[in-house]
């Protein structure tokens, strides 16, 4: 797609014509977006957001339209301040993530004021009373913006409003700054490696990378760097433990006051404040603890409930993990340090299964991926997925896809943007880039961003993927496909906007499933040389090793949901944030492998303390439950059953935020969500406990 603003021109009062960043519709013009764009259209958007805010103020007979007007409103911040912070996680240049950190205040500020905007809410109020209760989703709408005016203070006195505004303003910068320390501390660690023994083990397409990176630099032998697939390839290939030592220890110090950049990034006191802060901000609004402002807005209901989830499947998860962990101790021959763990779990995954992470990388390349799995998801949902050349994008790596109904009607799109590099934020996400809406003066389909950091393609070869790559893409594909197959017209309610957030993860881990079906590995694999595809025997053993130390893995997440929770219920102003002590009794509780005292994961826990996971870590093991249930219906009517594909599309994945959550589960599934087949597809015995 051609983009019009190649060049900016200056008006005479300096503001910059042509802004990308505030253009009315259409895709953001990605390539066209520099830092010097940002501060003017924030400023001018705002302004106009403003002016329209003081229009709806003056309409003293409020109607179900002029509700929607902030939809119109919130939807205009966003289709300027998504892009900026889009492109602030995946080419974060200093430059823009100081207009970016310069502007998250006035966008604060912004949200801030509306949500504590008295006249608005009164209006809300009175149209709650109004509004047609036969309309499940207008009563959702009025109901969720009623519920946000509370969250945001709105009925707090004077001075205790003013004071919550200023926490959310610290808040935003705190957060922002642990995401910037983490990716900087990410970024600055090199290793440079001569010895070959050093570095043996490394699959190839790791070492090739690392003498590419010392090449540029003029070196003799390996630049490794501390990217995920980097990290990963060290932990899990690396013979030398004192490689994989080292890699540890800077993985686990990062951004902290240990290991090879010791307080350089340190993120330990912006956690005491993030929480002093947080618990500030639910005192203010009457309750508790933060755990429970958190749990307002999610399908748990008290964090008691919360506590006895996780105690159910602690109790059920641990002696299958400490048995695991027996076994590997012997099959290693030693006793095992947390950097020995991967290492020996490979090897024995060898020896198990006759099956190696990273020989099935070949069979994976990335092109074969994404067509076997848009197979899935047309075959699944009677739609057709296609790729669109030539639209603007920010890299040159990124694609763009389609996605048409039967009918070949757009239904939405995304950009994927999927290899690691530099000023890149790690791990995987999708994120909403448009939000469907059909209101008054704008019909506008769904976008997503599905990002992650795999290995990029190499010398004549493809991106290669592991088997644990493709889960990875299958479980983003699943949040991509519930934002763009919304059908719901309102954008606080489309897609995984106004979803509880233990929710969120259900259709993500649901689709998971499919990356492990006999009869979709053929559609995903083919030799990048050879055409083959996965062999019946490593198919076989692919299967085979799916449950392969689910209960090490299992007690991890647990370990990482129990300290998040317990960390936001049990702060006391008067004690601080106990990170260490909280973290160190979780895991006498949960853990299993023993933790070296120089590792200072909390640093590093990006989803709690600058994502949107505060208080709701345990949300993946929560909606683990409803997807590993909803999947369950599949294996009873065909994996592939257009009936319960269709029901699970119309009850899950169309409806977005605009029903209740436990509805549409029990819709779509005919009873409530069970436990028993999350532990059985993790090879875990149960006895039935159900769980609501
Ligand atoms: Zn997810």
């Amino acid at each position: 797609m051609q983009h019009l603003y190649g060049r900016f021109r200056y008006s005479p009062t300096g503001a910059i014509l042509n802004n990308p960043l505030t253009a009315a519709a259409g895709l953001p013009a990605f390539s066209a977006i520099r830092s010097e764009h940002v501060r003017p259209a924030v400023m001018q958007v705002l302004e106009q957001q403003r002016q329209r805010l003081k229009v709806l103020e003056r309409q003293e007979t409020p109607s179900f339209d002029w509700a929607l007007q902030l939809e119109r409103i919130n939807d205009a911040v966003h289709r300027l301040w998504g892009p900026v912070a889009h492109l602030n996680a995946v080419l974060s240049s200093p430059e823009f993530r100081d207009a970016y950190n310069s502007c998250l205040s006035l966008i604060t500020e912004f949200g801030i004021e509306l949500g504590q905007n008295r006249t608005l809410h009164r209006r809300f109020s009175q149209l709650e009373k109004l509004v047609d209760h036969s309309d499940r989703t207008k009563v959702q709408l009025i109901s969720h913006a009623l519920r946000d005016f509370r969250l945001a203070g709105v009925a707090l006195e004077d001075r205790a409003r003013n004071r919550f505004a200023e926490i959310a303003q610290n808040l935003a910068q705190l957060q922002a700054s642990f995401e910037q320390n983490l990716m900087d501390a990410t970024d600055a660690f090199q290793h440079h490696e001569t010895a070959e023994e050093i570095v043996a083990g490394l699959p190839e397409v790791v070492l090739e990378r690392s003498r590419r990176a010392a090449e540029s630099k003029d070196l003799p032998g390996w630049l490794l760097s501390l990217d995920p697939p980097t990290y990963v390839a060290v932990m899990t290939h690396a013979e030398s433990e004192t490689l994989r030592k080292r890699f540890y220890e800077a993985w686990v110090t990062r951004a902290s006051d240990r290991g090879p950049q010791a307080r350089r990034w340190d993120n330990g006191s912006l956690i005491e404040d993030i929480l002093r802060l947080r618990h500030e901000a639910a005192e203010l609004l009457g309750f508790e603890n933060y755990a429970e402002l958190s749990l307002v807005t999610k399908m748990a209901s008290t964090p008691m409930e919360v506590f006895e989830f996780l105690a159910v499947l602690a109790a059920k998860i641990r002696p299958v993990a400490k048995k695991e962990l027996r076994e590997l101790t012997e099959f290693a021959g030693r006793s095992l340090n947390a950097w020995d763990v991967d290492f020996y779990a490979e090897r024995l995954k060898q020896v198990r299964f006759q099956l190696a992470d990273d020989e099935l990388r070949p069979y994976f390349p990335l092109p074969r991926v994404l067509e076997g799995m848009f197979r899935v998801a047309e075959t699944l949902f009677g739609i057709r997925i296609s790729a669109r050349e030539g639209v603007d994008s920010w890299h040159p790596d990124v694609r763009y896809f389609e996605i048409r109904s039967a009918q070949d009607e757009l239904l939405g799109s995304f950009f994927v943007d999927l290899f690691a590099r530099p000023n890149k934020r790690g791990g995987a996400w999708m994120d909403g880039c448009l939000v469907r809406a059909r209101l008054t003066g704008l019909n506008q389909q769904p976008v997503a961003y599905l990002v992650c950091n795999f290995n990029p393609p190499g010398e004549g070869q493809p991106s290669l993927l592991t088997h644990n790559d493709v889960v990875t893409l299958f479980h983003e594909f699943g949040h991509t496909l519930h934002y763009v197959l919304t059908e719901v017209d309102f954008p606080s309610l489309a897609g995984i906007n106004g979803v509880p957030w233990d929710a969120v993860e259900l259709p993500s881990q649901f689709f998971e499933n499919y990356a492990w079906l006999p009869e979709v590995l053929p559609w995903i694999s083919s030799h990048y040389r050879t055409g083959e595809t996965l062999p019946v025997d490593k198919l076989a053993a692919l299967n085979a090793s799916r449950t392969f130390h689910a209960g090490l893995s299992m007690v991890r997440q647990l370990e990482l949901a129990l300290f998040d929770f317990r960390l936001h219920v049990e702060y006391d102003p008067a004690a601080g944030a106990r990170v260490a002590e909280t973290l160190a009794q979780v895991r006498s509780e949960v853990a299993v492998i023993d933790t070296p005292a120089f590792n200072r994961f909390a640093c590093t826990f990006s989803h709690v303390f600058s994502g949107g996971y505060a208080a709701g870590y345990y949300s993946y093991k929560w909606a683990e439950v409803l997807a590993a249930d909803a999947f369950s219906a599949f294996e009873e009517h065909g994996t592939f059953d257009a009936d319960t594909a269709e029901k699970f599309r119309r009850s899950i994945l169309a409806s977005g935020g605009s029903r209740d959550t436990m509805d549409a589960f029990i819709e779509f599934r005919g009873r409530a969500p069970s436990l028993a087949p999350l532990l059985r597809q993790a090879g875990i015995q149960s006895e039935g406990t159900d769980v609501a």
